[in-house]
């Protein structure tokens, strides 16, 4: 149990096929309290009502301050402190530079950047109460090679943005207690990808990993409960890549 009586905020947790409900899932079984935050589409106290009794739900839009300030009320009122946020939720948009226009610019990085920063803005006052506390930003490999996958540049660019933001964190908390770090994920198989990439386009881009297949939801899962747990507690502002190896560097 590495997270025996965490409490654990995930963002864009509700999604069962994403990254983020996988990372609630381990992280529940590893014994921390869950509080999956989603739009009311994705329906988080449904979800939440899937990891088991002891978890909450609660509908918040990340690129609304309050939402995420009564999110994080929401969330010291029912469980009495935060341990980990998971900086999850994230939209992308398969398109090139010149088509992508003004609100296409402000979706992807409302989305995955201000979202992260206003997460982080919500939960930093009681971490550094508590003298204790793990945010990990989930960017993108994307972010380090440039795209070419899957989002438009404007994803890489929030992606990049997110560990800017992240590392520039780190530095400001670290004295707090409070670790910061980021994840940059490969090509994951979740709902983000359905129906944008073809089984033949797939099997092409598993032949050019290392590892020779797409991540799993749970290949973050893992790095999350890492990042998370005191496994991690000497690493702060770092980046780990779970890509498979598909970029090495
Ligand atoms: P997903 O689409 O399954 O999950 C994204 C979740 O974010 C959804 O539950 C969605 O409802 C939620 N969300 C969207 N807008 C929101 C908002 N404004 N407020 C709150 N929640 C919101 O996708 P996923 O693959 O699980 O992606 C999770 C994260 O991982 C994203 O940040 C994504 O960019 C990143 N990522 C994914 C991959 C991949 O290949 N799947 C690779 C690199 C990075």
């Amino acid at each position: 149990m590495l997270l025996k009586e965490k409490v654990v905020v995930i963002t864009g947790g509700a999604g069962l096929n994403g990254l983020g409900f996988a990372t609630a899932r381990l992280m529940a079984a590893h014994g921390a309290r869950v509080a999956l935050l989603d739009l009311e589409r994705a329906d988080p106290s449904g979800a939440a009502a899937q990891l088991g009794p002891n978890h909450l739900g609660i509908v918040a839009d990340v690129t609304d301050k309050s939402d995420c300030t009564a999110a994080a009320a929401a969330v010291l009122k029912a469980f009495g402190r935060v341990d980990a946020l998971i900086n999850n939720a994230g939209i992308t948009q398969p398109i090139k530079t010149l088509e992508i226009s003004g609100d296409d610019y402000d979706r992807v990085l409302d989305v995955s950047l201000r979202g992260t920063l206003y997460m982080s803005q919500a939960v930093l006052p009681a971490m550094r109460q508590q003298g204790s506390g793990s945010i990990v930003c989930i960017s993108s490999v994307s972010a380090q090679r440039g795209g070419g996958i899957l989002g438009g540049p404007h994803y890489s660019a929030a992606k990049a943005g997110v560990l800017g933001l992240a590392r520039a964190m780190a530095r400001e908390f670290g004295p707090d207690g409070i670790r910061i770090n980021s994840i940059t994920p490969g090509l994951i198989s979740t709902d983000i990808i359905k129906g944008k990439l073809s089984e033949e386009k797939k099997a092409e881009i598993a032949e050019t990993i290392p590892l020779a297949r797409l991540g799993r939801a749970e290949d973050i899962g893992g790095a999350c409960v890492f990042l998370a747990s005191d496994l991690s507690q000497y690493c702060t502002g770092i980046t780990l890549d779970v890509n498979g190896g598909m970029l090495i560097h």
